[in-house]
C-alpha cells in the first residue's frame, strides 16, 4: 500500500470513527483538500477527551470577511481592537449614558469550563474548514425535536474567524430564523448600536447564540434544550479562541458558565471559560422593555473597553 493510500485510509477509519461518536456528515475522503488535516487533527483530539459525541459544527464563514445581514461580504476591515480607528465616529445610538464605572475587576473561576482551551490553536484555513463541518451538522441536527421541526433554518453565527470579542445571546428570533443571521432583528440592532457606542464595528466582533434554532413562539429555550446545543457552541469558540466573551442575558449565562445565578449578580466581573475573560450582562431585548436597564449595560461595556484598551467617553 502507498503512502497516499496508507494516509486515505487512516483518513477514511478516522471519519467513520466520528460518525460512530455521532457526527452526522463526513466528507468523502478522496476529495479531502490537504490543508483539512489540521481540523481533523483538532476534531480527533476532541474525539480522544469525548467532546465529539456531543460536539457537532456550525456556519461557514467567509474567508475574508463578514457576512452581512444580506448575505454579502464585506472586504475584513483592519480590527478597531488593535488599532481603535479615531477617526470612527461613535455611533448614535443607544441611550446609554456614561456613568459610575466600577475598578477592574478579577477574574472569577466559573463553575464549568475554566482552565486553558483543550486542543492547539488552529489557523484561519483549518478553522474555516472545521466550521464548515460544524455547520453542516447543525443544519443536520435533530436533537430537539420541537424546534427542529418548526425552525426555518439553523442560524450558526457570524464574524471573522479570530475575533477578540465574542458576543453570545439566547436564541434566534422570527427574523433571524427568516434570515439565517444572529441578531438581525429590533435586539440586533440594539446590540449594533451598543457595538457602535463601544467605538468597535459589528463585523469586528464574533456574534453567536446557545441554541441554532429558533424555539418555536421566541419561547425561553428548555434547559435540556441548552444543553443540546451547548457542545456546538463549546466547538465554536474553541475554534474561535476570543480572549473576551459577553454573556448576553441568562440563557447564554447557563450555557458557558453553567450557571442559574440571576444576571444582575454576575455583572461587574470577569469570569474564566478556558482562559477567556466572560463578562454578564443584560440581552438587548430586555433593554427594549427596560429602559433603565441600558445604563447597567453601559456600565459593563465600560469594563470591557478598559480591558480593550479603548478609551471610555467622558460623561457629559
Ligand atoms: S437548537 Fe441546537 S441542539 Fe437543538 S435542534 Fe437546533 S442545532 Fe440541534
Amino acid at each position: 500500500m502507498s503512502d497516499r493510500e496508507s494516509i486515505q485510509l487512516a483518513i477514511q477509519q478516522t471519519l467513520e470513527n466520528y460518525q460512530r461518536c455521532g457526527l452526522s456528515w463526513i466528507p468523502n475522503s478522496d476529495t479531502l483538500p490537504d490543508d483539512w488535516t489540521e481540523a481533523l487533527t483538532a476534531l480527533e483530539r476532541r474525539s480522544a477527551t469525548g467532546d465529539v459525541t456531543t460536539q457537532p459544527s456550525s456556519p461557514a464563514i467567509p474567508a475574508t470577511g463578514a457576512q452581512t445581514s444580506t448575505g454579502s461580504t464585506r472586504p475584513s476591515p483592519a480590527s478597531p481592537l488593535t488599532a481603535p480607528q479615531s477617526s470612527t465616529t461613535p455611533p448614535s445610538p443607544t441611550s446609554v449614558a456614561a456613568s459610575h464605572v466600577p475598578a477592574a475587576p478579577s477574574v472569577q473561576p466559573s463553575t464549568a469550563g475554566s482552565g486553558q482551551w483543550d486542543t492547539e490553536e488552529l489557523d484561519d484555513t483549518a478553522r474555516r474548514n472545521l466550521f464548515q463541518i460544524l455547520d453542516q451538522d447543525i443544519r443536520g441536527c435533530q436533537k430537539c425535536s420541537e424546534i427542529c421541526s418548526r425552525r426555518q433554518q439553523t442560524v450558526f453565527g457570524v464574524g471573522p474567524i479570530r475575533p477578540t470579542v465574542c458576543f453570545m445571546g439566547e436564541a434566534p428570533g422570527a427574523d433571524e430564523d427568516k434570515q439565517g443571521e444572529p441578531f438581525v432583528g429590533r435586539a440586533g440592532q440594539l446590540l449594533t448600536r451598543i457595538i457602535s457606542a463601544m467605538q468597535l464595528r459589528r463585523e469586528d466582533v464574533y456574534i453567536l447564540n446557545a441554541l441554532k434554532c429558533r424555539p418555536p413562539g421566541n419561547r425561553t429555550p428548555l434547559p435540556n434544550e441548552i444543553n443540546n446545543c451547548q457542545p456546538f457552541v463549546e466547538t465554536q469558540l474553541e475554534t474561535l479562541r476570543p480572549k473576551y466573551i459577553v454573556c448576553l442575558g441568562s440563557v447564554a449565562v447557563r450555557s458557558l458558565l453553567k450557571r442559574d445565578t440571576p444576571v444582575g449578580q454576575l455583572r461587574g466581573k470577569f469570569f474564566d471559560y478556558r482562559g477567556a475573560k466572560v463578562i454578564v450582562t443584560y440581552h438587548p431585548s430586555y433593554l427594549l422593555r427596560n429602559e433603565d436597564a441600558k445604563r447597567l449595560v453601559w456600565e459593563d461595556m465600560q469594563i470591557l473597553m478598559r480591558e480593550l484598551g479603548i478609551e471610555v467617553p467622558k460623561k457629559k
